[in-house]
């Protein structure tokens, strides 16, 4: 059995749910399709919460805008308005609406889920219909119902017990062969909608083929594979053939955009091959993410940019060293704030952190720190990492720029660099 897992850039028209069609019809075997919110949609959701939250005035405004997209592919799919298929559409655009003309709870983060989760809802119901219509029988499945999380709303973390039991119990193949569900979102023991956090279908797609023991995954994404950089960024980027579950987790780790961060730990305990692949060009190989081949790998360098970062320089007022005592204090301090920490330096007397720059948060935290330590910081500053780095490589990214921290290891090297 298959997992595929298409993200939103592959479902952003009709012309690209037809695609996604042709390229299902290639595949015979019994599948599990996992999809995303059609193109922006999560971020359109997103702005809608925030209305809706605030009781702004737009709210009305932001969910016709979002209908109107959808209706939009939706009538260049289907000729007969009135199919008992377009009912079931017009009821969860119904239900959203009803929805927003509650008063929201005090809990943002709950609201949040509840709303943007449509996204989901909506285009896995028109896929599923479309599939059907194109002569692909298959069942829809509201995935809340049995992938079961806790209620940390916007990070929800899997209750693997109770998934799996329910996951094994849904999924069973016995009446069909392809199944079309959600990515991103769960369903608490309570019924309350949950997300797994932004970009988390990929993760969706890694639970269900660990928990019913799949053959291989499959994620159809808008460039042809895991490439060495971003090609946005670096025009000679290059595909990479075939990387270890271990370098993938790397690669993640430094803030490559290709997986979302979670979906490998999952595919690498069960050994279960994951192709990314182009919905572009599906006959091409792609790139094959499984066990590390018993000979020495060769590897290129990959080189991953991170930028808007926030350099923060932290040393104590009373002129002491930074000692053990300090640095736990100071780490709590980021942990609480739940600040990802992207790279640290520390000397005698003062301690460095490169972090994402998310904005008032970080701000909060400055604050904090800065009772019992001289805080000092440089915003817009760009951390580049490169992996299997060579002189030439290094060379590349640091020729002409001020480096404010330089870290290497054996297989990587990392830079903040002054804008
Ligand atoms: N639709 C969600 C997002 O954009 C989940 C995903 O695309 O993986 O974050
Ligand atoms: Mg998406």
């Amino acid at each position: 059995m298959n997992v595929f897992k298409f993200g939103g850039a592959s479902v952003d028209s009709a012309e690209g749910v037809r695609n996604f069609v042709k390229i299902v019809q290639n595949y015979k075997e019994e599948m599990i399709i996992v999809v995303s919110a059609m193109g922006k949609m999560t971020n359109a959701l997103e702005d809608l919460a925030h209305s809706y939250f605030h009781g702004h005035e737009d709210t009305k405004n932001r969910f016709l805008q979002i209908k109107n997209y959808h209706l939009e592919i939706i009538t260049g799919l289907f000729s007969e308005r009135e199919s008992k298929g377009y009912e079931e559409l017009e009821q969860i655009f119904l239900e959203l609406e009803k929805y927003l003309e509650k008063t929201p709870s005090l809990n943002y983060d709950f609201e949040y889920d509840q709303i943007v989760s449509f996204g989901e809802l909506l285009s896995t119901k028109i896929i599923s219909l479309f599939l059907t219509q194109s002569g692909r029988p298959n069942k829809w499945v509201d995935i809340r119902s049995c992938l079961k999380t806790d209620d940390t709303h916007r990070e929800a973390r899997v209750d693997w017990e109770l998934s799996s039991k329910l996951i094994n119990q849904v999924f069973n193949f016995e009446k069909t062969f392809v199944y079309i569900t959600q990515g991103f979102i769960g369903g608490t023991n309570t019924n309350m909608t949950t997300t797994l956090g932004r970009e988390g279908s990929d993760y969706t797609a890694a639970i269900l083929s660990y928990i019913l023991d799949c053959d291989r995954v499959m994620i159809w994404k808008d460039v042809p594979g895991i490439m060495n950089a971003d090609p946005k960024w670096l025009d000679d980027a290059q595909k990479l053939e075939r990387i270890s579950y271990r370098e993938a987790i790397e690669l993640a780790f430094y803030g490559a955009k290709v997986i979302h961060p979670k979906t490998i730990q999952p595919l690498k305990k069960k050994e279960i091959p994951l192709h990314v692949k182009s919905f572009k060009e599906p006959s091409e190989p792609g790139t094959i993410i499984a066990k590390a081949n018993n000979k020495r790998e060769e590897h290129i360098p990959v080189f991953i940019q991170k930028k808007n970062q926030l350099l923060i320089s932290i040393q104590p007022n009373d002129f002491s060293f930074i000692m053990e005592e300090n640095l736990s204090d100071i780490f709590s301090t980021f942990a609480k704030y739940r600040v990802k920490v992207n790279l640290t330096q520390n000397s005698a007397i003062s301690f460095s952190v490169c972090v994402d720059d998310t904005g008032e948060k970080l701000r909060e935290l400055i604050v904090e720190l800065k009772k019992n330590y001289r805080v000092r910081y440089n915003e817009h500053q760009e951390l580049i990492t490169i992996r299997h780095y060579n002189r030439e490589a290094v060379e590349r990214m640091v020729k002409g720029r001020e480096i404010l921290m330089e870290q290497r290891s054996r297989n990587t090297a990392q830079y903040v660099l002054s804008n």
